[in-house]
């Protein structure tokens, strides 16, 4: 999507401090944090919300779960961390890019 902030992120037309990548996944530092380590991860491929996932996104969004304790352990976040995914105007989602909060402070 032409548009999208994190579509250029993911294609590097515009800069983030990008913790992980791989094929299908991003993760970068949020540009506002609300905790000391508050990263954004985020599917290559756009869909705009968890509601708007297809089932063909059934096993990408298995892997990005799985990867989450992985990136924050690498963050610093051994001890513990919060993930949460805003849907919707209603659930306070800003950017309309599926992606999933990482939020923590090493312990
Ligand atoms: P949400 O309310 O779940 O849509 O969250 C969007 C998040 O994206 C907010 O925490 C913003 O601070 C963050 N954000 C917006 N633009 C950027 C950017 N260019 N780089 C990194 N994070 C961003
Ligand atoms: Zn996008």
């Amino acid at each position: 999507m032409t548009d999208c902030i994190f579509c250029k992120i993911a294609t590097k037309e515009i800069p983030a401090t990008v913790v992980y990548e791989d094929g299908e996944m991003l993760c970068f530092k949020d540009i506002n944090p609300a905790a000391p380590v508050h990263l954004l991860l985020v599917p290559k491929e756009h869909f705009d919300s968890l509601a708007h996932a297809q089932p063909e996104h059934e096993p990408l969004l298995g892997k990005m779960m799985m990867k989450v304790p992985k990136i924050a352990e690498a963050a610093g976040l051994a001890g513990g961390f919060k993930t949460q995914i805003n849907t919707g105007k209603g659930g306070g989602q800003e950017v309309f890019h599926l992606h999933i909060h990482i939020l923590g402070r090493p312990v």
